[in-house]
């Protein structure tokens, strides 16, 4: 088997991205941190260069690229920032994603073209306050009413949910009874502005400070039937496509972070002095900053080879969860150590590694918990 190497598209992509993040990202986004703003300008310059069109195909908008592009560009952006990274994601694997691969041609003509281009945004409304990681418990109902339905309910931590350009948020709601007596879940487009949906006031969060989370709450929300997201009663297997998929996306996002670790790691151990030598002088030093190079290597190589299953087209559930698991299990370690190996300095807001220990953690909750990622696998091994 030869070595494996991007080609030159991919590479080609993978070097826009950093040049992106390293020259218009990293300079402004500790501000929008501190300030716990959302980065407009910069997610313009994202849609100008594609970004959130990248797997969608030119018809609507598109890149024409696959998922793949898609991991790489976030793990590029990770790298610097997990903000701006986790507004891509989850505007392209949950927001857009639903309606490219459940939506009427109608639905999609009308919403994918501005959300390729960035210029709208769509949030993904699974978890409820009552309900995450048992997310088919759902309570948030939808009855139809004439030919409208009617739902009535909340949604917890929803990413992109109350940006001045969220356009929809897809909501996944109960809409009767299976005949096992099992919830039927369905999935249901609501645009922003229809009345009784509201956007509560933002989280304060530990971090992705500069990215948008908003619980959002439901009462008589009225949308045309013709809003329903594909066929009544797949809800719950929409959601499942959707979240195996988005396990890789996270996956890249997280080597991205651990990779980040490494590369502000190795600047400020080949500056900082102690004991009349430079720190990386020191074989403690060395060995902790390569075991975090080992660990962001290793998860890359995961989440590559699931995103490779995905794309041949065979099954990649157990791979997806893997690679969220073992690179998000590296991105909190890499953090944790690279914080170590700069001291104090690591505690203060000012440097990236501080945004990236505040960031680490979410990787081990969001889309799955690890626990979750541990069931799936066990599960796909017939346990
Ligand atoms: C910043 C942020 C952004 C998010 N964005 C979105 C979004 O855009 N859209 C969306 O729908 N959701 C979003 N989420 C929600 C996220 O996916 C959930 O928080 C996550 O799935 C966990 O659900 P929970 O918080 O309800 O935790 P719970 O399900 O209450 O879990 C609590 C703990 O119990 C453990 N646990 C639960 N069940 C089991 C079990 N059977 N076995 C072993 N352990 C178990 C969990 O692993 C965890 O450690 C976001 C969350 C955050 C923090």
């Amino acid at each position: 088997m030869p070595h494996f190497r991007l080609d030159d598209d991919y590479e080609a992509l993978r070097q826009s991205v950093r040049e992106f993040a390293t020259e218009a990202v990293a300079p402004v986004i500790g501000d929008f941190y501190e300030r716990h703003a959302f980065p407009y300008e910069l997610v313009r310059q994202m849609g100008k260069m594609g970004l959130f069109g990248l797997p969608f195909p030119t018809e609507y908008g598109g890149e024409g690229g696959d998922y793949f592009a898609l991991c790489l560009a976030l793990e590029e952006l990770a790298r610097v920032d997990s903000s701006v990274a986790i507004t891509l994601e989850a505007a392209v694997s949950l927001g857009a994603m639903p309606i490219y691969r459940f939506g009427t041609a109608e639905q999609k003509e009308r919403w994918l073209p501005a959300l390729c281009r960035g210029e709208a945004l769509a949030a993904f409304g699974l978890t409820e306050p009552g309900f995450g990681s048992d997310a088919a418990g759902a309570a948030t109902r939808a009855a139809l009413d004439g030919d409208s339905w009617v739902i009535n309910g909340s949604k917890a931590f929803i990413t992109n949910s109350g940006t001045d350009i969220t356009c929809l948020v897809t909501v996944t709601a109960v809409t009767g009874v299976n005949p096992d007596g099992s919830k039927e879940l369905s999935t249901i487009i609501v645009p922003s502005g229809t009345p009784g949906f509201t956007v509560q006031p933002g989280y304060s969060k530990v971090g992705w400070c500069a990215s948008d989370t908003h619980e959002l709450t439901f009462d008589d929300v009225r949308v045309p039937a013709a809003n329903l997201l594909g066929e009544r009663g797949r809800g719950f297997a929409q959601f499942l496509r959707i979240l195996d998929e988005g396990r890789i996306a996270i996956a890249a996002l997280a080597v991205g972070l651990a990779q980040g670790c490494v590369d502000e790691s190795v600047r400020y151990a080949g500056q900082r002095e102690a004991f009349g030598k430079r720190i990386g002088e020191f074989q403690a030093v060395q060995f902790k900053i390569a075991d975090m190079e080992a660990k962001a290597h290793t998860a890359r190589l995961a989440y590559y080879d699931a995103a490779g299953r995905m794309l041949d087209g065979v099954p990649f559930k157990r791979q997806a969860a893997i690679a969220k698991l073992v690179a998000s299990e590296a991105a909190m370690d890499n953090a944790r150590e690279a914080t170590q190996v700069h001291g104090g300095y690591g505690f203060m807001n000012e440097f990236p590694v501080a945004r990236f220990y505040r960031d680490a953690k979410v990787l081990e909750i969001g889309e799955g918990t690890s626990e979750v990622q541990r069931m799936i696998i066990a599960r796909s091994l017939g346990l």
